[in-house]
């Protein structure tokens, strides 16, 4: 039996990926279904680190806060030499935060506690992930898909207008579509294991044989949580004992250390390291999302953060199309973000390259604060401008005053599910007025008060000036007001789904 359009979107997996698209939707009022295999939520800590950009979406979509109170900041790393020798290395590198960039430094979650705080959020907004209940085949045509779902209840069939594939690296959603996953294995497996010891204080992340890396062991206690999370390579072929005893084993054989006793194993896996991105994000009403789309090493920890971010660009396009918003704005999704991905590939691959030569160093590129949009169709320059930020660029956050005298942050501005058109308060021209876009004027006059000038350096807005950010935090155009320029911006609103057409003052 088909159900009629049982939702908007069907969601296939739940891991960090599928959680923010349905977060996403749920605060747009979409209707969705999402659905996982497992019976019960994931327990491993995998993903642990949550980027600076990341933070600054989890601070929209309202769990930043709850994150960081479960987690905790990453411990300096501790190095040891084979000499006996102890090197102490601070893995923020130097970063400090910034009226611009506020999150500077990886914030440390195990991403089962990072996903239940998502679901707590889900919960809040009224969704919910359905347990035990796999994708097992599906069709579509012009007007939707079928989806085949399979669960202890029997078999259901059920139609929705999108699906969405965020069903991790084995993609059942990416094979049924027959796309394409090019890329390489890299010879490399390991082992990633969240274990209970003693002989080891928390207070750094211990790191044996750095430069012998097919001997390496990485230790590093995991925020939140009373255990350890174990990474350390092994060889390609054979068993892995990933048993309390065998893990313990490793450790004493590796590092020497006969005083470490593993207690417990909480979750391990052995896995094999592989660099592989989708040839295609979309095909007619089906996406790939977060892991379904690009698989590769956990060097530099960009994973999970590139799968939220994924899902984070996606949600208010299909929401924007459900809504009205023209079609080919889904074609965006691929275009911005599979050229991320492309190169996080890259990066990761150089940064496990660095490692196995035991001169591993994190720069700027894995906060992901420089990633941007600037060649995509939705990145308009609708002026000539002299200031370096363009469109595509994520927008900055800066500390201002409210014109009744309260401290917010511009982020306080953009969260939420609108655009946002900042312009400058001495500008005479109206601005559009449109449900989905707020408008604020800075300045002396106008309801933002850029009492630290931060706005000012952010975004060097000339006088007139106005620029429009993104219900997902980048910068969608810089526009003046006026006559023909006003109707070019009326029209970049109606094309994404903002307001209706014909509204405006011109
Ligand atoms: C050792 C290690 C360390 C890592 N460290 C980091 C780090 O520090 N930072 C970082 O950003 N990332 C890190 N990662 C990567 C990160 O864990 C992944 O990128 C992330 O889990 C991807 O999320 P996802 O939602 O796309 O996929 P997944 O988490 O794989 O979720 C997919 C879900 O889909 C479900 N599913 C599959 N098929 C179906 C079906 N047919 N029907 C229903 N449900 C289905 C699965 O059960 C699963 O729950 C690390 C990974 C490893 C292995």
């Amino acid at each position: 039996m088909t159900t009629d359009c049982a939702a908007d979107v069907l969601i296939c997996g739940a891991g960090a990926a599928g959680l923010t698209l349905a977060i996403e939707l749920a605060r747009r009022g979409v209707s969705f279904r999402l659905i996982e295999r497992m019976e019960k939520p994931f327990h491993g800590s995998r993903g642990k680190g949550i980027q600076p950009r990341t933070q600054e979406i989890f601070e929209d979509l309202g769990i930043l806060d709850r994150l960081v109170a479960s987690g905790g900041p990453y411990p300096p790393m501790r190095v040891y030499g084979a000499d006996g020798s102890r090197l102490e290395k601070d893995l923020s590198e130097g970063a400090e935060p910034s009226p611009a960039e506020p999150y500077h430094v990886a914030l440390m979650v195990p991403q089962f506690l990072t996903e239940r705080i998502m679901r707590e959020r889900l919960a809040e907004l009224g969704g919910h992930v359905e347990f035990g209940c796999e994708l097992v085949g599906f069709e579509q045509d012009e007007k939707g898909v079928i989806a085949r779902l399979a669960s202890s209840a029997g078999q259901e069939t059920i139609r929705c207008r999108y699906l969405a594939g965020a069903d991790g690296g084995r993609s059942f959603v990416r094979e049924t579509l027959g796309v394409e996953f090019p890329g390489k294995t890299l010879g490399v497996r390991a082992i990633v294991a969240d274990i209970a010891l003693t002989g080891l204080g928390r207070d750094v992340w211990h790191q044996f044989n750095e430069g012998d890396f097919e001997r390496m062991v990485a230790i590093c206690p995991l925020a939140g949580t009373g255990l350890f999370q174990l990474q350390s390579p092994v060889p390609a072929e054979g068993e892995v004992d990933l048993s309390a005893q065998g893990i313990g084993r490793l450790i004493a054989h590796r590092t020497g250390c006969r005083d470490v006793q593993v207690q417990s194993v909480a979750w391990a896996s052995a896995y094999v390291m592989n660099a592989r991105l989708a040839g295609r994000y979309r095909v007619g009403r089906v996406f790939l999302v977060g892991d379904a789309a690009h698989i590769h090493p956990p060097t530099g920890g960009q994973g999970l953060n590139t799968s939220v971010q994924d899902a984070y660009n996606l949600g208010w396009k299909l929401s924007a199309v459900l809504g009205g918003a023209d079609n080919e704005l889904l074609d965006t999704y691929e275009a911005e973000r599979r050229p991320v991905a492309e190169a996080m590939l890259g990066l990761s691959t150089r940064l496990l390259d660095a490692q196995m030569q035991g001169r591993m160093q994190r720069g700027r590129e894995v906060r992901q604060l420089d990633i941007g949009y600037p060649d995509s169709p939705l990145s308009r320059q609708l002026v000539e401008r002299n200031g370096s930020l363009r469109s595509g660029a994520r927008a900055p956050d800066a500390p201002i005053l409210g014109a009744a005298g309260q401290p917010s942050r511009l982020f306080q501005l953009f969260k939420g599910t609108h655009w946002t058109l900042l312009m400058d308060a001495a500008g005479t021209e109206p601005p559009p007025r449109r449900p989905g876009l707020h408008v604020h004027r800075i300045g002396p006059c106008g309801d933002v008060i850029d009492a630290w000038g931060c706005v000012r350096d952010a975004f060097e807005l000339a006088p007139g000036e106005c620029v429009l950010i993104r219900p997902d935090g980048y910068i969608g155009a810089f526009v003046t007001l006026g006559g023909e320029r006003t109707r070019k911006l009326a029209r970049y609103l109606g094309h994404v789904g903002v307001g209706r057409p014909g509204e405006d003052p011109q």
